[in-house]
Parts: C-alpha cells; sequence; structure tokens
C-alpha cells in the first residue's frame, strides 16, 4: 500500500480495493462533463475529512463532476451482484465511480464515490448519470440520518454536470459525492460467490474483515463469527430505522452495506401519519419492502450473504449450513434487544420490564388506528409527561383532549404509572424523551418543496431546510416550519427511483 502525499486541497488516498483479484472492479474514468458547477458542499464534512473547503470551494467543482483526478485517485468501479425485489441479477457500478479511498486526519479510511459520472462496463443500458432532484434527495436525507446518529453514507458535494439527463422528461444532471466506511455490501459477496472461485470470496472476507472487523481476523471460524458480526449491524442498524419512521424503500441486497450503514437513498422517506404498511416506492407493488417488512427483509438479506459464506465455510457443507441457519435464527433476538431498549428510550424509560414491549406496541396501534403522526407523537408525550409534573391535573386535560382518539388516554395512565417506577422526576423522563425523539426529520414536503425549487435554481429552501436538520433534537423558532407533518387525509405521498 503506498501512501500518497497529502494535495493542497487536503485529499490522501491510499488505495486498497485494487489490491483485490481484478475480477472486483474494472478501472475507469468519469465522463467528463461540459459545465461543472458546485451546488452544494459540506463544509463540516469537509473539514473533518481534513479538506480544504477553500480550495474546494474554488477548484472543486472539476473534481466534484468527475473532469478532473485529485492526485492519488485511482478510479474504478466496482462489480457486485444483488437480489432485487428477491431476483438475483448481476449489477456493478453502473453510474458510480470509486475515485479512492482517503485516509482522514484521525486515519480512518473512508471512500469517495462519485454518483452519476457517467458510463461504465457495468451500466447495461443505463446512461451512467443521475438528475439533480434524486441527488439532493440523498444529500438530504443522509444528512439528516446522521445528525440523526444513524449509521450511514455522507454526502460531500452535489455538483451540477451542466447537460440534460433524459429522463421522463430532459431534468439537470447532477453528480453526488458520496464518502462511505466502504461500498462493500451483500451483494459484493454474492457476486464472488456466483463466479465459483472460492479464492476470490476468501480474499474479499480477509479484506473486508481487515476493514471492517478487525478483531475477529484471528478467528479460525471466520465466515461464521463475521456472519455473526454483521447480522449484530444490521439487526442494530434496522432497529434505528424502525423507531424513527425511516422507510429505505429499496432494501435489494446490492443495497446492504456490510459496514452497517444506511446506502443507496432512493425512493427512501419518513413516515408522517403511522402506518406499519407504509410504501413510499411507485415500483415497490407489493409492498415487500413496507415499514414493518424492513425487520425480516434485513433477515431475508442476511440468508442470501450466508448462502454465499457457505461455499468456503469450514467443515463438511452440511454442517455448515445448520450453523448458519443457528446464527440467522437469533436475528429475531437480536433485533427485539436493540429494538426494546430504543423503544424504552422513546418512553423516557432508562430499565427493562417484561410489560414494556406491549407499552410500546400498544401505542403504535392507538397511532395507526387515529392517524397520528409518528415523530410528533413522541414530542407530545415528552410534553404532556412534563406537565402533568407541574399539573397533576393535567392528566385528564390530556384525557379531555386526546380522550376521542381510541384508547389514548387509558394508555397514558399506564405509561405514566410505567415510568412512575423510573430512577428520577417526569420532568427528567421528558428530558430523556427528548434527547431521543427529533422534533424535525426530513419531512417529505419539505424535501420535496427544496427539490422543486433547486430544480429551478433556487437553493435557499434546500438550504434552509439543511440547517434545521442538523439540530433534530431542538425545537426553536426558525425551526418551527420543518416540525409539522402531512396533514391527516393528505394524499399518499410517492417516491421514484429517478435512475
Ligand atoms: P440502485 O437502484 O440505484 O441501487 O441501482 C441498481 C443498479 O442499477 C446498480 O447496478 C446501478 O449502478 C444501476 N443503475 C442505476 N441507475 C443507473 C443509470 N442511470 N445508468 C447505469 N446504471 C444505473
Ligand atoms: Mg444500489
Amino acid at each position: 500500500m503506498t501512501i500518497q502525499k497529502k494535495s493542497d486541497a487536503g485529499w490522501c488516498f491510499d488505495n486498497s480495493f485494487t489490491h483485490l483479484p481484478e475480477v472486483f472492479f474494472s478501472s475507469t474514468k468519469p465522463e467528463p462533463v461540459r459545465h461543472a458547477g458546485q451546488i452544494l458542499l459540506n463544509d463540516t464534512l469537509a473539514e473533518d475529512l481534513g479538506l480544504n473547503v477553500e480550495i474546494l470551494r474554488s477548484t472543486g467543482a472539476q473534481v466534484f463532476a468527475g473532469n478532473e483526478m485529485p492526485p492519488g485517485a485511482m478510479p474504478l468501479a466496482q462489480a457486485y451482484a444483488g437480489h432485487q425485489f428477491g431476483h438475483f441479477t448481476n449489477l456493478g457500478d453502473g453510474r458510480a465511480i470509486l475515485l479512492g479511498e482517503h485516509l482522514t486526519p484521525d486515519k480512518q479510511r473512508v471512500d469517495v464515490q462519485l454518483k452519476g459520472s457517467g458510463r461504465t462496463p457495468y451500466s447495461r443500458s443505463g446512461d451512467g448519470r443521475a438528475a439533480l432532484g434524486p441527488m439532493i434527495r440523498e444529500y438530504i436525507i443522509s444528512e439528516g440520518m446522521e445528525s440523526l446518529g444513524i449509521p450511514t453514507t455522507r454526502s460531500l458535494s452535489v455538483a451540477a454536470t451542466g447537460e440534460s439527463v433524459l429522463r421522463t422528461t430532459p431534468l439537470p444532471g447532477a453528480i453526488l459525492t458520496r464518502i462511505a466506511t466502504s461500498h462493500i455490501r451483500v451483494g459484493t459477496f454474492q457476486y464472488a460467490a456466483a463466479l465459483g472461485d472460492k479464492e476470490n470470496l476468501s480474499q474479499l472476507l480477509a479484506y473486508t474483515v481487515d476493514r471492517h472487523y478487525p478483531e475477529l481476523q484471528d478467528s479460525d471460524d471466520l465466515p461464521f463469527v463475521f456472519f455473526e458480526a454483521v447480522l449484530d449491524r444490521q439487526a442494530d442498524l434496522v432497529s434505528q430505522w424502525m423507531l424513527v419512521g425511516f422507510v429505505h424503500g429499496v432494501m435489494n441486497t446490492d443495497n446492504v452495506s456490510i459496514a452497517g450503514e444506511t446506502i443507496d437513498y432512493g425512493p427512501c422517506a419518513f413516515l408522517d401519519t403511522y402506518h406499519p404498511e407504509t410504501v413510499f416506492s411507485s415500483i415497490d407493488h407489493q409492498g415487500r419492502y413496507a415499514f414493518q417488512n424492513q425487520p425480516s427483509i434485513t433477515q431475508w438479506n442476511l440468508a442470501r450473504l450466508a448462502e454465499s459464506l457457505v461455499q468456503i465455510a469450514p467443515g463438511n457443507p452440511e454442517d455448515a449450513v445448520g450453523k448458519f441457519v443457528e446464527i440467522l435464527e437469533t436475528f429475531s433476538s437480536c433485533y427485539e434487544k436493540y429494538f426494546q431498549i430504543g423503544a424504552n428510550a422513546k418512553l423516557g424509560l432508562t430499565t427493562l420490564e417484561k410489560e414494556d414491549s406491549v407499552i410500546y406496541l400498544d401505542l403504535l396501534k392507538i397511532m395507526e388506528e387515529s392517524q397520528l403522526d409518528f415523530t410528533e407523537t413522541f414530542v407530545i408525550l415528552a410534553n404532556s409527561i412534563e406537565q402533568s409534573e407541574v399539573d397533576p391535573e393535567f392528566t385528564k386535560v390530556v384525557g379531555k383532549v386526546v380522550g376521542n382518539l381510541v384508547g389514548l388516554s387509558d394508555w397514558i395512565e399506564r405509561w405514566y404509572q410505567r415510568v412512575a417506577r423510573e430512577p428520577g422526576s417526569f420532568v427528567d423522563a421528558a428530558k430523556r424523551m427528548r434527547t431521543v425523539n427529533p422534533v424535525i426529520i426530513p419531512r417529505n414536503l419539505k424535501v420535496e418543496e427544496a427539490l422543486v425549487a433547486a430544480e429551478s435554481g433556487d437553493l435557499e429552501p434546500t438550504y434552509r431546510l439543511l440547517e434545521a436538520l442538523k439540530s433534530p433534537f431542538s425545537k426553536t423558532k426558525e425551526n418551527e416550519p420543518y416540525q409539522k407533518g402531512a396533514l391527516p387525509g393528505s394524499q399518499p405521498y410517492c417516491t421514484f427511483c429517478g435512475t
């Protein structure tokens, strides 16, 4: 591995993916664009990465639009496969190019990838390009997820290409610069397994463990312990989605990061009114990736990883399958553990009691029946418990105000009794709740408003939304417009892949 000298802009490439067998990538360059222009630049992230914001602002667009390679970059498209809506396909980066791995000042290794940078050997019939709207959308939602504390790829820049991309109509083209712990996917393992070469698969496993799970390196049972570790991170991740009302929308195995980050923001969106069967994506006709299905789909995706790893598992194949099945079956309890800790935190609870899962699930049922806004409900609950301490009569008032909502006043009584068994006061519980229940999420209407304005050249709504999303847990006057969800009875929100 050769450490490259740091460039003036601060790029410090040290590329390791190219050390894998060549079947895993194709060296290829971004296609130059007509007029590179900087649309969004993530100053805070740039600084964290050790990049010089001034230089990026003045000349960075050429790099972010793919017209110039930063020193040390070794551009390539990664090969991978994946189950898309249940069907296996060979894929690869059809419109993305990995510039290389950058080392941050604290020696973290991150992928720097351009998305929308032109055709690659894996483009199939696609044009390799991306439209401005979906790239700004990924920028907004991924940065929103980061502020919510949920593992995610990051967005460093959106650059204009000065060219149109043809979708149903011509749209302004753009390129997103994505920063990720890596872009190794469940689909990367499926790709290696489908090639049927155990050596490739073993090398991919060793590389991935070295990069993301170094603590496992000396294990004799690497495929199994690796699988267990990936399962744990995925269970944790999906529990966090479920607790914040996030619908990924396209949980194909090629969109599952081995490092456990949320990746590939396409038709994703956040719940407004709670309904477990919510689907936003226009192409998810069967509701395969509906909100409530996300944990079981995660387990299904992990089964595909296990199938790939079986090829290089120690011992006889039958025993290996049995061992993988055994690990896979721990998914539910692993997920439940993460989910329940998070659910309790949302309700101001620091301890775990046997009946707690029922309390949370009952609340979800009430939300569903009364069409309550998922995010706002927890904000209201925190306010209510605080108020009830100041004014013991408040419980009755809540009962009156919300008494017409199916069962909510009874539920609130039960919950108050449960919180009363916690150490500290109700005010303390409310304070705790406010550290985990966001006031601001990337609301569908606000995201849409920002994108429509951006497409006609007005970036102000995008800037304001990005600013509000930086402090999701603080309720301020300026942030008020971003707190409200869609009005009950609004048209269902529908998202498009935009590819
Ligand atoms: P996605 O739905 O974004 O996860 O993409 C699924 C697959 O389609 C990946 O292999 C992408 O690289 C590829 N793809 C998506 N959009 C395009 C495009 N405009 N041109 C070429 N390939 C694309
Ligand atoms: Mg994808």
